[in-house]
């Protein structure tokens, strides 16, 4: 993401949560804040050697990600009224620069758009995509999901998460797949399921550095995506999906 260093947790939030955020931090989230940022070394990745398992070692910066206790993604119960809550946004239609991280495919907003959870207000920042869905719902993973990153002024961050099926092509994806390191308009309420019942729970960005404190949504009923939408996606950015993490004390 790319928040800015004054809210260099933000950045590191969006980031994360992005995963796709992730690189990040090298690259995205902080770099948009400061050039010298952006000349940090990225050393994480889905690979081997820099995979997920062994994100806590690479760097100190990135301990969290092995000793955080409220790490995000996670595997979420089956939807009930028990854990079932309500956002409300007030998103719409803006322009939005695309960016291709390589970790993963970001949509950056300026336009002000907003959700609110509980008492707080959080400025849409950016989304971006992970193949597959990271957190998973009673144990399935969906092949695609969007991660709808935003800060209060503060610097508290909140994801909300969209899972996407298989079925109709969804033409937000496709504005944002035919303008890749371009500009074009995405309607992000167009975006959204038509109920926006969430699970709400505790976590942490999804990449190094995993910092906590992240105030966590994902929307329980599915938008769609066409095969060939989730394939491209799958091929700009590989598989970019943090395995699921311990829930330990967490309540959802
Ligand atoms: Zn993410």
């Amino acid at each position: 993401m790319k928040i800015i260093r004054k809210s260099a947790f933000l950045c590191a939030a969006a980031s994360l949560a992005i995963a796709g955020c992730s690189q990040n931090v090298d690259s995205s989230e902080e770099t948009t804040e400061t050039e010298d940022t952006e000349a940090k070394k990225t050393l994480w990745g889905y690979g081997e050697s820099d995979g997920p398992a062994s994100w806590g070692d690479l760097s100190e910066d990135y301990a969290t990600c092995k000793t955080g206790k409220e790490q995000s993604p996670i595997d979420l119960p089956a939807p009930s009224d028990a854990n079932i809550t309500q956002v409300s946004v007030n998103y719409g239609a803006s322009e939005a620069k695309i960016v291709n991280k390589g970790y993963t495919v970001q949509a950056d907003f300026e336009a002000g758009f907003t959700m609110t959870s509980g008492e707080n207000e959080y400025g849409l920042i950016q989304f971006h995509m992970h193949t597959p869905s990271e957190n998973t719902v009673a144990g399935k993973a969906f092949p695609l999901t969007a991660h709808l990153v935003h800060a209060t002024e503060g610097g508290d961050l909140a994801v909300l998460g969209l899972m996407f099926e298989e079925g109709e092509a969804n033409p937000q994806l496709q504005a944002m797949l035919d303008n890749v390191d371009s500009k074009v308009s995405i309607d992000v309420a167009a975006m959204l399921p038509d109920s926006l019942d969430v699970y709400n729970f505790a976590g942490s960005l999804t990449t190094p550095p995993c910092s906590e404190g992240v105030n966590w949504h994902v929307a329980t009923k599915p938008v769609t995506a066409s095969k060939e939408q989730i394939e491209t996606l799958n091929e700009l950015m590989g598989n970019n999906a943090r395995p699921v993490q311990p829930l330990n004390d967490r309540k959802i």
